[in-house]
């Protein structure tokens, strides 16, 4: 491994002193050569250089992608936009950074699109985002050059930027299914893409078990012929937030489930067992307050421009419509403990509320599962198993099937 860290140490100076010739780079670490899939370009490798005035990132590709770059505030990050490609870094890549650079993460934001968020720990101006062709035995290279400046004119420079992300909601289609009476469920796994969510000491991650998870429960309910279903991601794709509610409301869903998976922090002790949350300003516990923080976190991860977010829509009828969805989603909340108990371990306190972004159609009964935790060595197992995935989502399944059967009685419809 010392040669390995001495190669790494000359690759670090050759990055910084990026344009000369330099030889020792060549027999520094070259990058797996195995085709990606579908032949997306290739990113081997990333390196970092520099100290807290002035930072560079050099990523190499086996082909070169254009790219854009752009900042964000509140929480400051640099967004790297390219089209889709093959992270093939090594594990934990990005966990730690150096010089202006926090960390940083990877991966898909929508099909056909890949980005890069790096966090940074103060406003930075971007000096140099470009790709260089392949040249005297080096591979495509991205260069990215951060200095850093103060927050005044971070700012004036985000807003001569006209950062944002203008074709981000492609707001869905309202529609009446005509001739199709059933009730639409949402289905919402969490996370996806980018965003990872919680992950188990032994890599597995919240974004892949609670897709497992949720397709196998679309699968469950459909198969009893009385309810539609649709999810808000079926692939390992990156959905904001608000374009989840967005997709209940347009499509006039009579139930929206988030389906997470749990973690405690080294050091926060151990817990297990799932947990059903609903919607609340005023957290149950702040354990509770605290994960929806976390949950909400999803847009700042993928490097989404929230200042640009609408703010809540305010006026009494919405108000009246929040009353009436709360006492529903707290009846199938109640249900839901209600049925999973017998199947599931949940958390000693299992209903809980929080302030969820996930949460806030105003007009859609929603809840939000926590199947368990990672961090637990016993949920995990429990996560992972089929049989234990077939026992609760048909606890789930028949949670909604109780849900839907007193409500139609109340409400008068069939
Ligand atoms: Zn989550």
């Amino acid at each position: 491994m010392a040669v390995r860290a001495t190669s790494l140490a000359l690759l670090f100076f050759c990055a910084i002193t990026l344009g000369s010739a330099c030889a020792a780079e060549r027999t520094g670490v070259a990058g797996p050569s195995t085709p990606a899939a579908n032949n997306f370009p290739v990113a081997s490798d990333i390196r970092l250089g520099g100290d807290d005035a002035q930072t560079r990132m050099v990523v190499d590709f086996n082909e070169k992608v254009d790219i854009r770059a752009f900042t964000l505030a509140d929480p400051y990050r640099v967004v790297i936009d390219m089209p889709q490609v093959a992270f093939q870094f090594r594990p934990k890549t990005g966990e730690t950074g150096r010089g202006l650079i926090k960390a940083f993460r990877f991966g898909l934001v929508m099909p056909g699109g890949s980005r890069i968020v790096i966090d940074i720990v103060r406003p930075v101006r971007i000096d140099k985002a470009l790709v260089l062709e392949a040249a005297n035995d080096q591979p495509a290279r991205l260069v990215l050059d951060l200095t850093a400046i103060d927050r005044e004119a971070f700012m004036r420079l985000a807003a001569l930027e006209g950062r944002g992300l203008e074709n981000r909601k492609t707001e869905p289609q309202s529609e009446n299914k005509a001739g199709d009476p059933r009730p639409l469920i949402v289905i919402d796994p969490g996370h996806g893409g980018i965003d990872n969510g919680t992950k188990a000491a032994t890599g597995e991650m919240e974004k892949t078990i609670v897709l497992e998870f949720c397709l196998m429960l679309r699968d469950k309910i459909e198969k009893i012929g009385k309810y539609r279903v649709v999810m808000t991601r079926t692939d390992d794709n990156f959905v904001a937030l608000g374009d989840r509610v967005a997709l209940a409301r347009a499509r006039q869903a009579l139930l929206f489930i988030s389906i997470h998976a749990d973690a405690l922090a080294r050091g926060e002790g151990d817990a297990q067992g799932a947990t059903v949350y609903t919607l609340s300003e005023r957290p149950s516990d702040a354990r509770a307050a605290r994960l929806a923080e976390a949950e909400n976190q999803a847009d700042v991860i993928a490097g989404l421009d929230l200042s640009s977010e609408p703010k809540d829509v305010a006026g009494i009828l919405i108000d009246l419509a929040r009353r009436e969805t709360k006492t529903f989603s707290v009846q199938f909340a109640q249900a839901l403990v209600n049925s999973m108990k017998a199947s599931a371990r949940l958390h000693q306190n299992p209903l809980k509320s929080a302030s969820f972004v996930v949460l806030k159609a105003p007009d859609v009964p929603s809840v939000l599962v926590e199947l368990g935790f990672v961090s637990n060595k016993t949920d995990l197992k429990s996560l992972i198993s089929t049989e234990w995935r077939e026992r609760t989502a048909d606890s789930i399944v028949q949670a909604v099937d109780t849900y839907f059967t007193t409500r139609l009685a109340v409400t008068g419809q069939d």
